[in-house]
C-alpha cells in the first residue's frame, strides 16, 4: 500500500505516453481502478490521489464501497446474474459487462422501476475463448439495433478482454478488431446510443490497448500491488 502513490505516478505516466502515441492526450484516457481485492481504506488512499473511478465485479462489494465513498464514479466490470441486478441499479456510472438480451431486459426493467437510466458497454468476446463472457462480434449489430426498444439503458460503447497468456501481437489484433467493429457500428448511426467507450486493457496490456484506441482502462494488480 505504501507504494500506491509511486504506482500512480508511474502508470498515469505510462497512459500518457501510450495516449501520446496514438495522437491523443492523457485527459482523454479514463482510469478505472480495480478495487475488488482491496479495501476502502486503499479506495480512499487512491481517491486522495486523485483517482475517480473505481472498479469492482461483484455486486454487494460495489454496493459496499459505493456506500462508503459515493461521491466517485463506480464501475461494474464482472459477470451480472440477472436476479442481483436490482442491487446495484442507480449505484454505477457505467456498467462494462452486458453480455446478452436477458441481462440487457432485466437492466431495463429494474431502471425503469428506479426512474433511472443506466449506462452500460456491450462486452465482445472478440477472441472467441470459451470459458469468456460476451456476445460474439457478428451478433453485436442486431444487439445494437433492438436495444433501441430499451429506453431505460444508454449503449454507450465495448468492452473487451484479451487472453491473460496471448503474445502481444495476438493482444494487439484483438484490440484493433473491438476498435474496427466500434468504427464499423459508429458509421451505421445507431441513434439510441452513441458508442465513445471503449474499455479494454488491464494491467498486463494497458500500454497496447492505449495504442488501440482504448479510452477506458481497467487496472487492478498493477496499481493495488496485489
Ligand atoms: C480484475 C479485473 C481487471 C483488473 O485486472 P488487473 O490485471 O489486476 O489489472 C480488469 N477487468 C476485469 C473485468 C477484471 O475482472
Amino acid at each position: 500500500m505504501d507504494n500506491l502513490k509511486q504506482n500512480t505516478t508511474r502508470i498515469n505516466r505510462r497512459i500518457a505516453e501510450a495516449a501520446l502515441r496514438s495522437g491523443r492526450t492523457f485527459d482523454d484516457i479514463m482510469l478505472v481502478a480495480v478495487s475488488k481485492t482491496v479495501d476502502m481504506a486503499a479506495v480512499e488512499k487512491a481517491h486522495q490521489l486523485g483517482i475517480e473511478n473505481f472498479g469492482e465485479n461483484r455486486t454487494r462489494e460495489i454496493v459496499l464501497k459505493q456506500q462508503g465513498l459515493p461521491e466517485v464514479k463506480w464501475h461494474f466490470i464482472g459477470h451480472l446474474q440477472t436476479n442481483k441486478v436490482k442491487e446495484i441499479i442507480g449505484k454505477t456510472s457505467l456498467i462494462h459487462s452486458l453480455d446478452r438480451w436477458r441481462l440487457a431486459e432485466e437492466i431495463n426493467k429494474a431502471s425503469r422501476a428506479l426512474e433511472e437510466q443506466t449506462d452500460v458497454l456491450l462486452q465482445v468476446n472478440i477472441s472467441g475463448e470459451e470459458q469468456k463472457y460476451g456476445l460474439e462480434p457478428g451478433a453485436v449489430k442486431d444487439f445494437l439495433a433492438d436495444a433501441g426498444q430499451l429506453k431505460r439503458i444508454r449503449i454507450k460503447g465495448f468492452m473487451t478482454m484479451a487472453p491473460l497468456e496471448a503474445e502481444t501481437d495476438e493482444i494487439r489484433s484483438i484490440f484493433k478488431e473491438m476498435y474496427r467493429i466500434r468504427q464499423t457500428m459508429s458509421e451505421l448511426g445507431f441513434k439510441h446510443c452513441d458508442l465513445k467507450y471503449l474499455s479494454m486493457g488491464m494491467s498486463q496490456d494497458y500500454e497496447i490497448a492505449i495504442e488501440e484506441g482504448a479510452n477506458i482502462i481497467r487496472i487492478g494488480s498493477s496499481l493495488f500491488n496485489t
